[in-house]
């Protein structure tokens, strides 16, 4: 397991790399909402991620940080995430992996280490698609709502 500060230096060379690609400008938007995004293991939302950077890019509106973050999924180095709710959440863990969220109070949380990685069908052509990559949600109760009645 990568430290968090180790993680938010590779997902800025992933976003450095992906803008040379695309012939985009390495704004400090881009990378700052990143980075903050890359801090987090807890899914945020377009607008938990705005308050999180508000002060670090001066006059930055919530426009520009769903803009942002619209144009981190497209080059690759974010996903949007689909949960129960209708808000959108984002992750920086681009790689396969799994999903929790608790059903009291929504929060969001990566599992690990489940037998899941090999649900992919030998056959990958279904429905007329091309089958390219999945991920499974639960759904349960966290720690703190297990202890509340
Ligand atoms: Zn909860
Ligand atoms: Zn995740």
């Amino acid at each position: 397991m990568k430290t968090s500060q180790e993680f938010r230096q590779q997902k800025i060379s992933e976003l450095a790399r992906a803008c040379r690609e695309n012939g985009l400008p390495l704004t400090p938007q881009r990378q700052t909402v990143l980075e903050a995004l890359a801090g987090r293991s807890d899914h945020p939302s377009a607008d938990e991620l705005f308050d999180e950077v508000k002060d670090r890019l001066r006059g930055i509106s919530r426009a520009t940080v769903y803009r942002v973050l619209e144009t981190l999924v497209r080059l690759g180095v974010a996903r949007r995430i689909s949960t129960s709710e209708a808000r959108a959440r984002f992750d920086a863990h681009c790689g396969r992996h799994h999903h929790v969220q608790c059903a009291r109070c929504g929060k969001v949380e990566d599992l690990h280490d489940l037998p899941l990685d090999d649900l992919m069908p030998e056959n990958t052509f279904q429905g007329g698609f091309r089958l390219l990559d999945y991920s499974v949600q639960f759904s349960g109760l966290c720690t703190d709502c297990q202890d509340r009645p």
